[in-house]
């Protein structure tokens, strides 16, 4: 079966090679940029996907840079830790969560889909520009140009589209859509070298009913013990633009005026905006739940099927699990379209919970209620919450993503090969 990928990111590269693992040889990845690259921002790659990287023998590449994150710890602007809990292995999983760069990890991956599949298996500079043919059961055809315009068509059984937010195949299958809704937030974030903090593997979220700062690790330089610190911030546009352009900061100056007061524990904030080499931002937007992924042989996996707000770490980390759970189909169906029906009945009512649950900010919604419930601050966190009522929060926020300590460690491997498949 001739499969084709849209799209050489997260989603795209995990597809090749859970497709690859599962006994599909005939796939091939095409990605609009002229090289497979990813910004260098960080990423935290949760637990049941990273079981999948591991399955998928990646593991070792993926570790030698990048932080086992051992905590996440919430915070109020006062600097009250409003709640805290173990991650990863420390909280009982048997896989590590990974805070990680994701140029490493696309890097990681696309050597990996290039080694196994063959430097053919990667075509760049190949932006797909329509569908054609019929999306009925006998294949498709898509046409991708180069920058010069030059249009090629490619036939295949089966196209997948993993080609991010703003996804061409998501237009061709859902016309008059339009772009990503944006939410009135701005989202700033950079990287740069600094003192560990805290565990020295935590995961920090500072905010109140509006905003936003994440802090965490992704590298560690053993000879001087320093780490690459990635961090975002998340403001309203209204107080990014002023100062902006008008004192020619890029993003700096709000993000220090904001946030600067907090004292993130451990970090010295004004020195880690200042040596943030480069200051990235976006407008904050996710896209609307769909009511089908899939037309004949045609499907969306990753931000392309189910963009949501980075809250919870989850966008990239279920791109994974969209991967590797339509792979399992494939392997497992012997016609396409009943393989692609059964990957998003399984997937696709999960993730529009999951989207729904990020537009209230998954289980940083913990911060919005300290704020609503004691804007002032408090002395002792029980003053504000129940017992019980902020572990139930982060609790039904991993049963929804399905990455619940319970449901990963035990759950039936992904891993399925087509019958008749060489080994
Ligand atoms: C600030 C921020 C923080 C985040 N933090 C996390 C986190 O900690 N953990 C987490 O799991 N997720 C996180 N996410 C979400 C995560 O970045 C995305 O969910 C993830 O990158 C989606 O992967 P993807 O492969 O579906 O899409 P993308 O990464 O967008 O990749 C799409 C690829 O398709 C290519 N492409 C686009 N159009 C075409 C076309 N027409 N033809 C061919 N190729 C095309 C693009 O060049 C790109 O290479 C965060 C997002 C943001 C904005």
């Amino acid at each position: 079966m001739r499969i084709a990928i849209a799209g050489a990111g997260i989603g795209g590269l995990a597809a090749a090679l859970s497709l690859h693992a599962a006994g599909f040889d005939d796939v091939t990845v095409h990605e609009a940029d002229p090289r497979v690259r990813s910004l260098g921002f960080g990423l935290n790659i949760l637990p049941n996907a990273v079981r999948e990287l591991a399955e998928l023998g990646l593991l070792d590449a993926l570790d030698r840079r990048a932080v086992r994150t051992r905590e996440l710890a919430m915070y109020n602007p006062h600097g009250n830790l409003v709640w805290r809990e173990d991650r990863g292995l420390r909280a009982g999983y048997r896989w590590p969560q990974l805070s990680i760069s994701r140029s490493h990890l696309v890097l990681v991956m696309a050597e990996e889909v290039r080694r196994r599949l063959g430097d053919g298996a990667l075509v760049t500079d190949a932006r797909l520009v329509g569908l054609g043919g019929s999306a009925g059961t006998g294949g498709t055809s898509a046409t991708f140009t180069d920058r010069a315009g030059s249009p090629r068509t490619v036939r295949a059984d089966l196209l997948i589209g993993a080609d991010g937010i703003h996804s061409a195949v998501r237009a061709a299958l859902h016309p008059g859509e339009g772009p990503p809704p944006a939410n009135g937030m701005t989202i700033l974030r950079g990287t740069a070298w600094g003192d560990p903090f805290l565990t020295g593997s935590s995961m920090a979220v500072l905010g109140d009913d509006r905003r936003r700062l994440v802090l965490y690790p992704i590298e560690t330089d053993r000879s001087t013990g320093r780490t690459l610190i990635n961090w975002v911030a998340a403001l309203p546009d209204a107080d990014t633009d002023t100062d902006t352009d008008a004192d020619g900061t890029d993003g700096r100056t709000p993000v220090l005026r904001h946030f600067g007061g907090w004292s993130p524990p451990g970090v010295d904030l004004a020195r880690l905006l200042r040596d943030t080499p480069e200051v990235h931002r976006h407008p904050m937007a996710d896209r609307d739940p769909l009511p089908r992924w899939t037309s004949g042989h045609v499907t969306l996996l990753g931000d392309a099927a189910h963009a949501m707000y980075p809250a919870g770490s989850n966008g990239a980390t279920q791109s994974v699990i969209d991967a590797r759970v339509l792979a399992a189909h494939l392997a497992r169906h012997s016609e396409p379209g009943a393989a692609l029906r059964a990957y998003e009945e399984e997937r696709r009512p999960q993730m529009t919970e999951l989207q729904r649950s990020n537009r209230s900010l998954g289980p940083e919604r913990v911060i919005t209620l300290a704020h609503h419930r004691a804007p002032g601050g408090f002395a002792d966190v029980r003053e504000v919450f129940g017992e019980e009522e902020l572990a139930e929060i982060s609790r039904g926020y991993a049963e929804t993503g399905k990455f619940d300590q319970e449901w990963v460690n035990s759950r039936p491997s992904l891993s399925v090969r087509r019958r008749g498949a060489e080994k």
